[in-house]
């Protein structure tokens, strides 16, 4: 099986945008619905051991389950039955709305995510039918259970042989989207260890090094729309809340904040595809993306948007038969590639790599590229070896063959 996501811009009719935001607001308040039930579970289960609370108590039974999936769909099918506002959208759909919900409390047992929130009005943008019907995709429409066919700009074909199995509507300040997620029953073979390696270090001074001296700078997409910025959201706040010139300057700043994010998404591909021009094995380090959002450097490190990046980095490689694999990212800037002696911690401020070992020198993110690139090759099963100059080749280690 693979699996494709192709978006596309909708054209929807007045009627359909109004019963597109209806569809919103009650996938909304289901969410919030269930999250409030897993929720108000959570605290009557915590209980301080000193104190007993005044303000209120929880009344639910101790023996009560927790509140799961399962259990929260098979209360929403009791609930559709009395509520007219639920009945009038497709059920699956709302399903998935508490898959959705499913998904935030795993992530945040596993990857240390925060604690799911409410959503006001207006925070839910998109919502996602998990089953279309037959040919859904008809000359410049797409048709989406019980809201019917939509027109939509469909911008490029998609290849033959694929089913549509899903579709996302999702709104943003630009209009409506439409993400169709295609399904060949065919299975792509995975790349293999093959040609040239390529080790990448990112960071705050230069985006990404690579081990053979590529060094790119990093753009600052936000950092440096923040004056614009203030000046929108200055403007936005000495409106009247709720007004026509206050939704009207509310807009601009939420369209300079998708300008942005396309933007960066479209930078992200580009240097994707610039790697994968002459790599055979693309190695990067596996990061903490999660604690250094939380660092010092914060804003600077989610403007730069290492996450995406990587995710790019690793479809574009797929699409362009090139193996990717992230490796151990600890202390490879202290490290020397050459020699594998640990040199200790360099300063921010000291940008080259000297060794004291093996005098081994040059710059230190493409000597921490060079770590990476290193540690990748072992990882994939090669042995490595330097030639002059910094080059690094991995020779793969010749297979036994079984005994037949
Ligand atoms: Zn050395």
């Amino acid at each position: 099986m693979f699996n494709l996501t192709y978006e596309f811009k909708l054209k929807p009719t007045q009627s359909q945008i109004a019963m597109f935001e209806e569809w919103l607001e009650t996938h909304r308040r289901v969410y919030n619905h269930a999250l409030a039930e897993r929720k108000d579970w959570y605290k009557s289960r915590s209980c301080q051991v000193n104190a007993c609370s005044l303000h209120s108590c929880y009344i639910i039974p101790a023996d009560a389950p927790r509140p799961t999936f399962a259990s929260q769909c098979k209360s929403l099918t009791a609930a559709r039955k009395e509520n007219e506002y639920l009945k009038r959208v497709n059920a699956q759909s709302l399903q998935q709305t508490l898959r959705r919900l499913e998904k935030a409390f795993v992530s945040m047992w596993e990857q240390n995510h925060g604690f799911p929130r409410f959503k006001k009005p207006g925070r839910m943008r998109s919502f996602s039918f998990p089953q279309l019907g037959v040919n859904p995709l008809t000359n410049g429409f797409v048709k989406l259970p019980v809201i019917g066919a939509v027109s939509m700009r469909q911008s490029r074909s998609i290849p033959d042989g694929g089913v549509i199995k899903q579709a996302r509507v999702v709104k943003r300040v630009s209009g409506w989207y439409v993400m169709l997620t295609v399904q060949w029953d065919v299975n792509p073979p995975q790349p293999i260890p093959h040609g040239e390696a390529v080790g990448i270090d990112v960071g705050l001074t230069s985006f990404v090094a690579t081990s053979n001296g590529l060094l790119v700078k990093r753009p600052r997409f936000f950092v440096d729309a923040l004056r614009k910025l203030k000046l929108l959201q200055q403007r936005v706040s000495r409106k009247r809340i709720g007004s026509n010139n206050w939704h009207k300057a509310q807009r601009k700043v939420a369209s300079l904040h998708e300008y942005l994010a396309n933007c960066r998404k479209d930078w992200h591909r580009k240097l994707s595809h610039q790697i994968c021009n002459n790599a055979g094995m693309v190695f990067v380090e596996d990061l903490n993306l999660v604690g250094l959002s939380r660092g010092m450097h914060r804003l600077h490190c989610l403007d730069a948007g290492f996450g995406q990046f990587f995710n790019i980095l690793e479809q574009t490689c797929f699409k362009r038969d090139v193996y990717f694999q992230k490796v151990d990212s600890r202390k490879t800037s202290q490290i020397c590639p050459s020699c594998g002696v640990q040199t200790g911690k360099k300063e921010l401020s000291e940008r080259t790599h000297i060794c004291s070992n093996c005098g081994y020198t040059t710059d230190r993110d493409v000597a921490a590229a060079q770590v990476v690139l290193v540690r990748g090759l072992a990882a994939v099963g090669h042995t490595v070896k330097m030639l002059a100059e910094g080059k690094f080749v991995g020779i793969p280690v010749k297979q036994e063959s079984p005994p037949l």
